[in-house]
């Protein structure tokens, strides 16, 4: 049985706080800005970074400064386990709330190890989804945490890697954490803007797109001085930034017909935006292949326009698409437009 792991109200859930732990002061200083606004705190003590030669998090000197951060602020603390080991110093330390890694998530071993760790104990579990875009990965993480016996089980959605370079630096793909609410309507889902974006500019949007999903809550990286902070300085936002976030959240409520609307809104447009990405993907193929064909023909010395092989190719499209229900003109439209673009290219090329 999964149970709520923060309060249950219209407000959307806020766990913030720094990337890393970096010193004492830091620490502090971040939490006592944000103390007021925030459900609980997250902070990074050992950290999964991908270069060797940069920072890997305090360690366990931070848990000393968590321990004093909960005497002064009674506020609750999140931070990342990866093993066994992690598990019993952050408990002993007091904290609330463990989270595993996008990176951990991805692997059975350690999320098993770390769940064997916490047989018995009565605490709260964030997982956030594989690197990987897997359901079932994601899902088996979820149930190894459930089979150890904790029942505060919430889910974080940071998206996922791809090789490149692309507006955001992680993929939303949204459809797999709408997904796993679907599987598991009880999960308390929060949304991670900072890792799914890489940049703070984005935090912003994407906070609010979350909420449109019928996101329970967002998990945000702040920093009293984000530029100088020692891992993920650009996506990280300072305290105020963190507040106006918060006083802008549209929260859409979940029981009344108007939000339910929205949600299946937002859904249906994701998955619209999802099929205009692969028009465009499938149109730049489509260019690609016009090139080498323009190289064939100037080749062979041949003519650009090939009037027989267009006219077979609007008939074959209109005729396809009359078998899925399209116009005949829209699609005749359509691929005037795309032969015009073909023929300007060879032509240019030639
Ligand atoms: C983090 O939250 O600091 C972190 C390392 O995130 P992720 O596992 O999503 O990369
Ligand atoms: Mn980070």
């Amino acid at each position: 049985m999964i149970s709520n792991c923060f309060h249950k109200d219209k407000r959307a859930i806020v766990v913030s706080g720094p990337c890393s732990a970096e010193s004492r002061e830091q620490l502090f200083s971040t939490v006592d800005a944000i103390k007021d606004c925030v459900d609980a705190v997250r902070v990074g003590i050992w950290k999964p970074r991908t270069n060797p030669y940069s920072f890997q998090g305090v360690g366990e000197e931070g848990l000393k400064w968590i321990s004093e951060i909960k005497q002064e602020y009674n506020l609750k603390i999140a931070t990342e386990v990866a093993n066994a080991e992690h598990v019993e110093l952050a408990l002993k330390s007091g904290i609330d709330i463990l989270w595993i890694g996008a990176r951990s998530t991805t692997n059975p071993f350690i999320v098993q190890e770390i769940a064997e760790a916490l047989k018995g104990v009565d605490t709260t579990v964030l997982i956030k989804n594989p690197i990987n875009p897997d359901l079932e990965l994601w899902c088996g993480a979820i149930e190894r945490i459930l089979l150890a016996g904790i029942e505060r089980v919430g889910a974080i959605h940071r998206g996922f890697s791809y090789y490149g370079k692309g507006k955001y630096r992680n993929m939303p793909q949204w459809q797999l954490p709408i997904d796993l609410k679907q599987r598991y309507p009880d999960i308390t889902l929060l949304c991670d803007p900072s890792h799914l974006s890489g940049d703070r500019k984005y935090v912003m949007e994407l906070s609010q797109k979350a909420m449109l999903l019928g996101f329970d809550g967002v998990f945000i990286e702040s920093h009293i001085s984000p530029e100088s902070a020692k891992s993920d300085a650009n996506q990280q936002i300072t305290p105020d930034e963190l507040k106006k976030i918060i006083n802008t959240l549209k929260v859409h409520k979940k029981s009344v017909d108007d939000s339910s609307y929205n949600i299946k809104l937002e859904e249906l447009r994701t998955q619209i935006d999802g099929i205009d990405n692969a028009l465009i993907e499938l149109l730049s193929q489509r260019m690609e292949i016009v090139k080498e064909i323009g190289e064939l023909k100037k080749m062979n010395n041949s003519s650009i326009l090939q009037s027989e092989r267009w006219g077979k190719v609007l008939e074959r499209a209109i005729q396809s698409g009359k078998e899925l229900g399209l116009d005949s003109d829209f699609v005749s439209s359509i691929f005037k437009l795309i032969h015009q673009a073909a023929i300007e290219k060879q032509t240019k090329d030639f």
